[in-house]
């Protein structure tokens, strides 16, 4: 067990999975959209499996190998890593802060006693690893906007690899680590590189997974989102408007179908893509008008539709009348002209009861074609077919 387990046998998975990950990494960046933190992981990677293999072959070759360059090599590559992660998080981070640990390295060695000093060379080369690893979780954990499953376990991971780092760190600050021309293979040794192969391991599958989270996160969104207005389109309404209908906290509820009047002209008058500018200016208007708790979305080609929780049918009335004079006050330019609209909106309730998305959609339908019928330019609104308003 303890042959198998050799510091050196680990440390020779840890270089074959290092160059592998760092090269898989470097080949998924080639058709990925956030390919500048690949990249920065893949070499990391590459950078780390070489300051491995350097640093394994003590013994064997000169100690400037092994313990300068090779240890330089992982230092960097630690701080490689967290460069793609801040990347990946959007935050900034200047090259010579990053380049910063792996240079004050090779100066200390430069310094007779901190190179003879078993000792001095853990603690600080524990330390960068340990910063590095807190600084890239820090990044996952501060992420915010986005709905990325791996984050917290890739930020978990990162806290609990600096945390073993941290902890590397107390044994050489208390006690004299023996010197010795060969690693070290005492359990903690052996312990803390099975933990470093673990580690770079996971890593690698938590970056690339993070990558493939955020993609499918602009795949859902662009799926949801009607390109013209920015919007969230038919499916994207009718998905969140089913979810709160059902939920009986929201109620008293209000759908509002909302109809711009007589489009076809407007589209006669000034062209489609004048056409086109006044459907954008009228659902900017809208959603400005609408509270942030309210679901919105365009519904048809100039028709849109919103949902109001915790408002009643009265409430929603007036919501809709102030709407409506809002586009009416409008002067749109679109195509060199000055354009006015105006729009109809029908609206329904469920005050408990029957809680039915298409049933409440028809019965605000039905208010929209009253309001057509009626000369346009209004308010429709029922309850148990009783007219409220309009
Ligand atoms: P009303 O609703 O007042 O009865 O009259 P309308 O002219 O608005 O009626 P209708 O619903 O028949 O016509 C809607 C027009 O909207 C038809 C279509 O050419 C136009 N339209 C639909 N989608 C778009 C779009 O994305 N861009 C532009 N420019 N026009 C669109
Ligand atoms: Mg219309
Ligand atoms: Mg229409």
């Amino acid at each position: 067990m303890h042959e198998f387990l050799s510091p050196r046998t680990i440390a020779l998975a840890i270089v074959i999975i290092a160059l592998t990950t760092g090269a898989l990494l470097l080949v998924s960046s080639r058709q990925n959209g956030d390919s500048r933190s690949l990249v920065t992981w893949g070499i990391a990677n590459i950078l780390g499996g070489i300051g491995t293999a350097m640093v394994s072959l003590r013994g064997f070759v000169p100690d400037l190998i092994t313990v300068v360059i090779g240890n330089a090599l992982i230092i960097l590559s630690y701080s490689l890593n967290a460069k793609g992660t801040m990347d990946f998080c959007r935050r900034k981070i200047a090259w010579a802060l990053v380049a910063a640990p792996a240079v004050l390295w090779l100066a200390l060695s430069f310094w007779p006693a901190f190179i003879s000093s078993v000792e001095w060379r853990l603690i600080v080369n524990s330390g960068f690893i340990a910063a590095a690893s807190f600084a890239a979780a820090a990044a996952l954990w501060t992420l915010k906007g986005e709905h990325l499953v791996t984050r917290k376990p890739a930020a978990f991971w990162l806290t609990v690899h600096g945390c073993v780092f941290t902890i590397r760190m107390i044994p050489p600050l208390i006690s004299t680590v023996p010197a010795s021309n060969e690693i070290n293979a005492s359990p903690l040794v052996t312990l803390i590189m099975v933990e470093s192969l673990v580690h770079v391991t996971l890593i690698s599958f938590l970056q690339l997974s993070l990558i493939k989270d955020r993609a499918e996160e602009r795949y859902r969104r662009a799926a949801e989102t009607d390109v013209l207005t920015g919007q969230p389109n038919r499916r994207a309404f009718m998905d969140r408007a089913d979810r709160l209908v059902r939920e009986s906290d929201h109620w008293p509820a209000c759908m509002l179908v909302i109809d711009v009047d007589r489009f076809k002209s407007i589209n006669d008058s000034v062209g489609h893509a004048g056409g086109d500018a006044v459907l954008v200016k009228v659902a900017e208007t809208i959603r400005a008008h609408l509270r942030p708790t309210d679901t919105f979305g365009r519904i048809g080609g100039e028709e849109f539709a919103a949902l109001l929780p915790n408002t009643t049918l009265q409430s929603a009335a007036v919501i809709a009348e102030g709407l409506r004079a809002r586009i009416a006050g409008l002067a749109i330019h679109a195509a060199g002209e000055t354009v006015h609209v105006s729009i109809s909106i029908g609206i329904s309730a469920i005050a408990g009861g029957r809680a039915d998305l298409d049933h409440l959609i028809d019965r605000a339908d039905a208010c929209l074609y009253e309001a057509k019928r009626t000369g346009r330019n209004r308010v429709v609104a029922r309850e148990d077919g009783m007219r409220l308003a309009g």
